[in-house]
Parts: structure tokens; C-alpha cells; sequence
């Protein structure tokens, strides 16, 4: 019998690996973009016309291609980005195949145009269905511009298969939207049809989702900050009340490259366990940054899935470290009720106008309705809420130096009711916690009850905390979108300046206009912008007061301040969820038992001495 293997032609063998590279014009934008990104681009001009079936055109700033080169990327397995197997294993750049302008040459007409720095010429090629039809110098700006038009022109068949304008224009904003997000150091602009979408100038990753998706997403997010020998994790989660019935708003980012992962996608949902309704799913924007040796990305040709050498690791700390941030999210001050009498500071509050507090929380939505009434959510009844608040604060001042443990009971919260403390079941007797006089948090324990100061008991875990940063220089800033500009007199300023940097190490980041006015850009994670000022003004008095003490360590001293500001107040209503965690994060403190200010946290009863108490 004859021989019958034959060797594919290229362009027959391109447009079979264009199958698998390019299905639509969004697979082209995303190819295209990430060349522009690996080419070390400032600025990339996306451009298309009719969801891009007709034209899709990039542009960029990047360092272009000599001539040869220009010549040689249409190549199957051209690439500049590995040279050998092992490269395979430290991959840094978003392409590495080297098959993306093959397959594109194969199944459009493709026009490149490109120059390196420095040289007077580049290059214009014009290719169709992997033949070159002209290649000649020509005058153009440094960078490549490659314009893709009538994709699919010489397979009818997938022409057709392509979906409405709007639909593909949809999967293109998304590709354009996973490169934005992933690079926020580079500016991007995106035309449709002569109209332009999207312009977003070089920023950082929080300014960057805003400039995306609106100015109304900035109050959702949620910072997530952890760095750990595995992974170092950054970014945002949306409070679980912008929970969505479909799929949200959901991006990873490994080493700047958008993934999609089921595994670490429960990962991040189950730390919103109990916190988002059931069939609700969280959004997220989480960067990851690992060892590109511990990763494999060589699995997909669209490479949006990755193979972690340490999934089950990645998936606790992830885990971890969402769950970390919605609980400072959770317990975050966000009502200036009357500070504790016993802490007195020396500014006169009596003397300021009173106002309403501010809270900045979404006021339509509340996935828990009566259960568990969330601080943030619910806004609707929060007012009235609020004000029975501060009459059972009243009420409690007034009663508390008469200790008379009848009336108190005007005090009690309504979270009484709730408290599962004679559970319907008795065989669970699933003690939590409960609060009384919006000021105790009550637990039970095996041998008796505890009775918890909830103002001291946040002073003690707020201040380890700060304590902790302060010492390992490990700070957690939550950016501001504008940064805050703040005025103070010359002293004030000068005392300010005398512990800037432990106050960068606490998340307040500033720098100085003037001699008397700060640029605030980042604030101690959870604390609202409304009460920057406030807390400035408080650590200012703290400091100079304590100056004289010279024993006393600026660490010390700017934790104290931080967490006698910062801490939940008196008056303040608790969520069970949110007593539960406060119970949680004072007995992993060092000291749980006394406040930095050494006064006693809480107090216990013992099962013993109560039963003795009904034998009288
Ligand atoms: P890969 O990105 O996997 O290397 P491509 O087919 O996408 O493969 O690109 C082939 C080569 O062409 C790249 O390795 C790079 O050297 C060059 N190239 C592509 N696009 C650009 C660009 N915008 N700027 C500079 N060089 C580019
Ligand atoms: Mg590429």
C-alpha cells in the first residue's frame, strides 16, 4: 500500500489551532490585549466595530517589533517569551504559545503595524489567511497597532455560529474588563462603534473597579489583605448584602492573570457562610500572587483555568482570609454613641452640635430581616433603632450607680427575645452569646456565666492588633478613592508628625500639603472617612499628653489611642453574629481579661455561687 501521512500544510494547521484559540471576537481582544501587556505597554486602545465580527483593532505604546520579527510573530510557535521547556516553569508574561497570531493570521485579515523605539521606520504587514499580501517600511508611532477585520471571513460555518452583536459585545467587555482589572498600573480605553465605553487612566486596583463598574461600588467593597509564604492575597469582597441571586461579580487573578477555579470559588463562599442567604452568591475582586513555579498554567489553551501545586493551603487561607476581613467589616465602628466615662478624653463633646451619625451602609437590602440585624444592612428601621439605643443608653447611665437590677430591665435589648439560651430543643442547648443594656455581652460557659464589657473587650482586641502592627511593620491600609484633606494648628501638626510612621503602620496614610494640612489617602481598615477627623484629633491630645511620660513607647501609646477610638461603644447594638465574634477575638488575645487601659473586661459567675444564691 502507497503512503498515505502527509505533513498539514501550515495554514491548514493554523486554522485547526485557531479553532481551539480563537472562538469569537472576545478570544481575539484577549489576545491581543495581553501581547500589549506583555510588550510592556502604558497605555492600550481597544477598538471595535460591530462587537467586533467586523474590526476588532488594538493599539498600544508597547516596544513594538523589529522588522523580522514583525515578519515572524504570524508563526506558528513563534514566541519571544520562552526559549526552552523550562521556562515552561516560571512563566511571567501572559502569552507564551506563540500560536495566538498564527491562528489569527489563518481566519481573518490581519494589518500590523509596528515599531521599536528609536528607529526612524517601522513596519506595515498585511496578511490574509496566513499568506503575507504586502510587507513594507513605513512611518508610524512607536508600539504596535494591529487591526483584526472580518474575522472568520474564509470559515463560513463559524461565521454564523457567532452570536448577536450584544452578546458578543458582552463577552468583550468581560475579556476587556478580566486585562483592565488585572493590570490597574495601565491605562485602557475601550470604543465601540465610534462610542467610547470605558476610559480608565493608570490607577491602583481599587480605583480601577470603580472607574469598571461605577462610582456606587466603591461603599461595596471590602479589603482582603493577607500576606503568607504560599500566597500573598489582595483585594476586595463585596459585603455580603450586595450578594447576588446569580452569578456576581466574581474575578481571581493569579500573578495577574485572570482565572476562573470552582475549587477556590467555595473557598471564598463558604467564609460568607451564614452571612449571605442560601442560592445568593458573593462577589469578589481577590489578586493572588504565588510562585510561578508552584503553578501550572500550560493546561488550556484560553488559559483561564491553573493548576495550584497546594490547593488545599490555598483554599484555607483564602478561606481565611476573606472571613478575617468581614469580621473587622463586621464589628467596624460605625455609630459615634458617647464615649465610656471612664476613659475620659479631653475633648468636651458637650460642646459640639449634636448630629445624627453617619453610617454608610446600603439601605434597601437585608438578607437577614429579623434574625440577625445586621449593622449594615436593614437601614430602614436603623433610625429608630438607633434611637432606642440611646434611650436605653440613657436609661442605663442613669440606673447603673444604683445598681437596681429591677429597673435595669428596661434596658434589656430586644436581641434578649432572640437568644437561643432555652433552645426550642433541649438537647441542644446552643448557648451563644446575648446583650444586655446595649452595653454586656453575656455567654454562657460550662461552669457559669460571663459577663463581658463589650467597649473594653473591643479596646483589648483592637489594641493587640494595632500593637501587632505597629511592631511587625505589617500594616493594612483601606485606600481612599479621594483623599481626605484635613486642617490642624502648627502644634497639632507637629505632634502628628512625630508618630506619621506608626500611624502608616496602623493603615492612616497621609502626606502633608502644607505645614498645617494633611492628605489623608488611607485609613485603619473598617473606620468610616467621617470619623478620620475625630480620631486624628483624639490620637493628637493622647500623644501630647502622654509626651512627658517618656517610658512610654509611641507603639503603646498610638495602639491605645487607636483602640480607645476605634472601639464599639457603649449603646451600641450588637448583631448575634456580631457579639458572637467579639466573644471569639477577645479569648484569642493575649490579655483577654483587662483593657489596655487596665481596667477588668469581664466578669464571671460561677454556676456554684448562683445555685448557692437560690438555696437562700
Ligand atoms: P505569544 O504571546 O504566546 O508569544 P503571539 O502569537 O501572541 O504568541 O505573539 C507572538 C510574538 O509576537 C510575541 O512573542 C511577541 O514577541 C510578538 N508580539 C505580539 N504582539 C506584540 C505587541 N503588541 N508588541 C510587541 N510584540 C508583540
Ligand atoms: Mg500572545
Amino acid at each position: 500500500m502507497a503512503d498515505i501521512i502527509e505533513l498539514l500544510p501550515d495554514h491548514v494547521a493554523n486554522q485547526i489551532a485557531a479553532g481551539e484559540v480563537v472562538q469569537r471576537p472576545a478570544s481575539v481582544v484577549k489576545e491581543l490585549l495581553e501581547n500589549s501587556i506583555d510588550a510592556g505597554a502604558t497605555y492600550i486602545k481597544l477598538v471595535i466595530k460591530d462587537a467586533g465580527k467586523t474590526l476588532v483593532q488594538v493599539i498600544d505604546d508597547g516596544m513594538g517589533m523589529s522588522v523580522t520579527d514583525a515578519r515572524l510573530c504570524f508563526e506558528r510557535h513563534a514566541t519571544s517569551k520562552i526559549r526552552s521547556a523550562d521556562d515552561l516553569f516560571g512563566i511571567h508574561t501572559k502569552g507564551f504559545r506563540g500560536e495566538a497570531l498564527a491562528s489569527i493570521g489563518a481566519i481573518a485579515h490581519v494589518e500590523l503595524q509596528t515599531k521599536t523605539d528609536g528607529k526612524e521606520l517601522g513596519t506595515t504587514i498585511i496578511m490574509e489567511g496566513s499568506e503575507v499580501k504586502s510587507q513594507e517600511a513605513s512611518v508610524v508611532p512607536k508600539g504596535t497597532a494591529i487591526s483584526v477585520k472580518h474575522l472568520f471571513f474564509n470559515i463560513p460555518a463559524r461565521r454564523n455560529f457567532l452570536k448577536s452583536d450584544t452578546v458578543e459585545l458582552r463577552h468583550v467587555i468581560d475579556e476587556f474588563h478580566r486585562v483592565a482589572l488585572a493590570h490597574p498600573n495601565v491605562a485602557f480605553s475601550m470604543w465601540h462603534n465610534g462610542t467610547e465605553m470605558f476610559s480608565t487612566p493608570s490607577s491602583n486596583f481599587r480605583q480601577r473597579i470603580v472607574n469598571l463598574f461605577g462610582f456606587k461600588m466603591n461603599e461595596k467593597l471590602v479589603p482582603v489583605n493577607e500576606a503568607t509564604e504560599l500566597v500573598d492575597i489582595d483585594g476586595f469582597v463585596l459585603k455580603p448584602e450586595f450578594s447576588k441571586k446569580g452569578k456576581n461579580d466574581q474575578y481571581f487573578f493569579v500573578n495577574d492573570r485572570f482565572i476562573k477555579s470552582p475549587y477556590l470559588h467555595h473557598a471564598v463562599k463558604s467564609a460568607f457562610e451564614g452571612l449571605i442567604k442560601d442560592g445568593y452568591q458573593p462577589g469578589y475582586f481577590l489578586k493572588f500572587k504565588v510562585d510561578p513555579k508552584s503553578i501550572d498554567i500550560n493546561i488550556h489553551p484560553t488559559k483561564t483555568e491553573i493548576k495550584f501545586d497546594d490547593e488545599h493551603s490555598l483554599y484555607a487561607l483564602i478561606r481565611a482570609a476573606v472571613k478575617h476581613s468581614l469580621g473587622q467589616y463586621n464589628v467596624a465602628p460605625v455609630l459615634d454613641f458617647d464615649r465610656d466615662s471612664q476613659l475620659d478624653t479631653p475633648y468636651n463633646y458637650k460642646d459640639k452640635p449634636v448630629t445624627w451619625p453617619t453610617v454608610e451602609v446600603d439601605r434597601n437590602f437585608n438578607p437577614f430581616q429579623e434574625e440577625t440585624k445586621y449593622r449594615s444592612s436593614g437601614f430602614t428601621n436603623f433610625k429608630s433603632k438607633q434611637k432606642e439605643s440611646w434611650e436605653s443608653l440613657y436609661v442605663d447611665l442613669e440606673l447603673e450607680p444604683k445598681g437596681d437590677a429591677e429597673s435595669a430591665v428596661i434596658g434589656i435589648e430586644q436581641d434578649f427575645k432572640h437568644s437561643k439560651i432555652f433552645g426550642e430543643d433541649d438537647t441542644e442547648v446552643q448557648i451563644k452569646t446575648y446583650q444586655i443594656f446595649t452595653k454586656y455581652v453575656i455567654t454562657a460557659l460550662k461552669s457559669g456565666m460571663l459577663i463581658i464589657d463589650q467597649n473594653r473587650a473591643h479596646q483589648r482586641i483592637l489594641y493587640e492588633e494595632y500593637l501587632k502592627q505597629l511592631t511587625t511593620k505589617a500594616s493594612v491600609s483601606q485606600q481612599l478613592l479621594f483623599p481626605l484633606t484635613l486642617e490642624f494648628t502648627r502644634k497639632e501638626f507637629s505632634v502628628l508628625d512625630t508618630i506619621k510612621e506608626d500611624l502608616a503602620h496602623a493603615g492612616l496614610l497621609y502626606s502633608s500639603v502644607s505645614d498645617s494640612k494633611i492628605e489623608v489617602t488611607g485609613v485603619p481598615i473598617g473606620v468610616p472617612e467621617s470619623e478620620v477627623l475625630t480620631i486624628i484629633e483624639d490620637l493628637i491630645s493622647d500623644v501630647t499628653q502622654e509626651i512627658p511620660d517618656t517610658n512610654f513607647g509611641t507603639h503603646d501609646m498610638v495602639s491605645k489611642s487607636l483602640s480607645k477610638s476605634l472601639a464599639i461603644k457603649t449603646g451600641q447594638s450588637l448583631s448575634a453574629l456580631e457579639q458572637e465574634d467579639l466573644v471569639n477575638r477577645l479569648f484569642a488575645c493575649k490579655e483577654p481579661s483587662l483593657s489596655p487601659f487596665n481596667k477588668p473586661i469581664f466578669i464571671t459567675m460561677a454556676l456554684g455561687d448562683i445555685e448557692k444564691q437560690f438555696k437562700l
